[in-house]
């Protein structure tokens, strides 16, 4: 499995996508991805929803619960590696999201979808673990994400607060909106110098908990800068042309993804609680 997708993920032939998330409530017309192990092969059902940049990917890499299968496996984790041709896999339309509409994300259906064992990434404990590097990447990836939005959403706040004048007064000059813009620059140079740190322990045994602090931060410090920059803007901060209204929308998405910003306030403080403990 390696030599055969590795080499083609690595020179961009074919994308990749990371499918965790199960629907928002478990129901018989919607159950999560549940895989059915044999000797065999791998038998996926169910669903997986949110997945970014499931319309175009080649490759999927699926987090599923087992059920009992061959020699009466316990029930437990499993991710697997599943090319998006498999017969029975199938992408929804794509999510109608608030923001980052480019990002291709939707739900992913399994009938009856049959996978070698080959394809066996990690099990169990080794699969739990897997899925946490995956999320503590993800959770670094979009917090430099955070960054750019609010950056994009400050330089317009302050290029109108230079130009635009309102009874022969430049918005600029009024001292609540250099406090505005002054809170900004201080929210992401802070998000920034907790990406840079994060980035710099990627190998280091606390990268999680790095990474949960840079995204919890920086998703918050993302939505504020935007809305800020939205009041700067004034009545055309609220109209789309303007492009502002873009940066919240897509600012909002990184408290959410790829866990929330209360996931990674859990991780932050159970980590500090487990080195007191
Ligand atoms: C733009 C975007 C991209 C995404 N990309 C992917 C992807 O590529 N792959 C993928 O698998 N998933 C992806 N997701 C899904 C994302 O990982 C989930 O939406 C996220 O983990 C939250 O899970 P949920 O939606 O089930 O929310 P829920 O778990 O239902 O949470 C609902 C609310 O309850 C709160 N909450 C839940 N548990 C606790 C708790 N213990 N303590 C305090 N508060 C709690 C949450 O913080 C939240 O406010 C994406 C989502 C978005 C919006």
């Amino acid at each position: 499995m390696k030599t055969t997708y590795l080499p083609k993920l690595a020179r961009g032939e074919i994308l990749g996508a990371v499918a965790i998330s199960d629907p928002a409530t478990s129901s018989a017309e919607e159950p999560p991805a549940c895989a059915v192990v044999t000797d065999e092969a791998i038998r996926l059902r169910g669903t997986k929803r949110f997945v970014v940049g499931a319309v175009g990917a080649g490759l999927f890499i699926v987090y599923a619960s087992t059920e009992r299968g061959a020699h009466d496996r316990p029930p437990g984790r499993m991710l697997l590696a599943v090319p998006s041709t498999t017969p029975g896999l199938t992408v929804a339309p794509r999510d109608p999201l608030v923001g980052v509409r480019a990002s291709g994300s939707a739900a992913l259906e399994f009938d009856d979808c049959v996978v070698p064992t080959a394809m066996v990434i990690g099990q169990a404990s080794e699969a739990r673990r897997i899925g946490k590097e995956l999320l503590a990447s993800a959770d670094l990836v979009v917090a430099a994400q955070a960054v750019g939005i609010g950056t994009a959403a400050m330089e317009k706040a302050v290029e109108r607060a230079r130009e635009r004048e309102t009874d022969e007064t430049l918005v600029g000059s009024h001292q609540s909106v250099q406090f505005m813009i002054a809170e900004m620059q201080l929210q992401l140079n802070a998000s920034r110098l907790f990406v840079q740190r994060a980035v710099d322990a990627r190998s280091e045994s606390d990268s999680a908990y790095q990474a949960a602090q840079a995204k919890a931060f920086a998703g918050r410090a993302a939505v504020e800068t935007a809305d800020r920059a939205i009041h700067i803007l004034g009545g055309d901060g609220s109209l789309a042309d303007h492009g502002i209204e873009r940066h919240w929308r897509d600012a909002k998405t990184c408290e959410l993804n790829p866990s929330t910003r209360e996931s990674a306030q859990l991780l932050v403080a159970r980590h500090l609680l487990e080195e007191v403990s």
